[in-house]
């Protein structure tokens, strides 16, 4: 019976050409990972990556309690532009990719999306492997740094030490990594979470009650110095938060070579494009 401890090292044995299921049982995984792209393609082209405004397990991670009100009240988000559901739908198929090749390798895989639930709210579990709950991120080098160091619980811009904890009390499963592809050069990693993280039990009951309120909450963050321009500009956190155009009012988005700028205050006018609000998305 293999571990979870072994896994990367044995899907890189079946990249090198040494799988652990030969003949039916090979054919039947591929088949069976045939089938799940099928049915991923079917469901994403068709369907597309839909905004919903329940509140979802994936989601309880996020610390601003702002952003769930803006959701639970319906706020519209920009439309994804279609590099970013083209990232969205990398990220999905790379998840089928590494199921499939840990199945190769010799890996139990059960429980896949199955739907859990928390407080009667819901999310759905990306897998278990070896018995312990496995969430799969494609992830940029940036990103994928603080997996392998073991310093994400200090930088959890995304939440998703909140969104395991969730599916680990929906599952009564207490060991939970997530497995991650770095989308640049390749290289994986497990990262183990903690097991000293607040209950999510008590966040849902918390979020339940802050989205009932007819008023928003105060922001979860606050504008930071952009250098020494006296500008402020947006944390990466609201950078990436779909509410920003309603929660920071007066917004300026400016293009730089590293990518889109927001910025809150601007005693001096940046000398990049400034884009308006059909391109604003991130
Ligand atoms: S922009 Fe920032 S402060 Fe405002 S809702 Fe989003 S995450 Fe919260």
């Amino acid at each position: 019976m293999k571990t979870i401890n072994t896994l990367i090292n044995d899907v890189e044995k079946v990249l090198g050409g040494e799988s652990e299921l030969s003949g039916s049982n090979l054919d039947a995984a591929i088949e069976k990972a045939g089938d799940e792209f099928k049915t991923l393609l079917r469901n994403r082209i068709l369907n597309s990556y839909g905004d919903s405004t329940a509140l979802r397990l994936s989601a309880i991670g996020r610390s601003c309690n702002r952003l769930h009100w803006f959701n639970a009240k319906g706020y519209p988000t920009p439309d994804l532009l279609p590099a970013t559901k083209m990232k969205f739908l990398f990220g999905d198929i790379s998840e089928l990719l590494m199921i499939f090749l840990a199945r190769v390798a010799g890996h139990t895989v059960e429980r896949e999306q199955e739907e859990v639930e928390v407080e009667g709210i819901k999310g759905h579990i990306d897998c278990v492997i070896d018995g312990v709950l496995v969430d799969i991120k494609t992830a940029s080098p940036y990103s994928f740094a603080k997996f392998k160091d073991g310093t994400l619980q200090d930088n959890d811009s995304f939440g998703y030490i909140g969104q395991l904890k969730a599916y680990s009390e929906a599952t009564g499963i207490k060991d939970r990594y997530n497995w991650v592809l770095n989308k640049v050069n390749g290289a994986q990693c497990l990262y183990k979470h903690p097991d000293d993280v607040p209950s999510a039990t008590d966040r849902v009951v918390e979020l339940k009650k802050v989205t009932a309120n007819a008023l928003a909450p105060d922001r979860g963050y606050k504008d930071i110095p952009d250098g020494k321009s006296g500008n402020r500009k947006l944390c990466v956190e609201c950078s990436y938060c779909s509410y920003k155009e309603h929660c920071w009012e007066g917004l300026r988005t400016f293009i730089y070579s590293t990518g889109p700028r927001f910025l809150t205050k601007v005693e001096n006018v940046p000398k990049v494009l400034e884009v308006f609000d059909e391109y604003k998305e991130v």
